[in-house]
């Protein structure tokens, strides 16, 4: 199975890892899957409690 990413670049979606981030660098434009073989997933609070409070960390914004 093989995408593009909006940039036009060739993308593989992971079906491992489902992303609805469209305005990622990394996610392939028609399916709902991120093209990287791994993420990194953190978060921005002291005691995260909710998944709001987690982060992929591997976001690359559109240029
Ligand atoms: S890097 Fe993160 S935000 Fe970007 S497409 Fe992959 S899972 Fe989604």
């Amino acid at each position: 199975m093989t995408d593009h990413t909006k940039r036009g670049g060739a993308c593989t979606p992971n079906t491992s890892i489902h992303c609805s981030v469209t305005n990622c660098a990394h996610h392939c434009e028609n399916a709902q899957y991120c093209g990287l073989n791994a993420i990194q997933v953190g978060t921005h609070e002291a005691n995260p409690a909710m998944d709001q409070c987690t982060d992929c960390q591997s976001f690359e914004k559109l240029s």
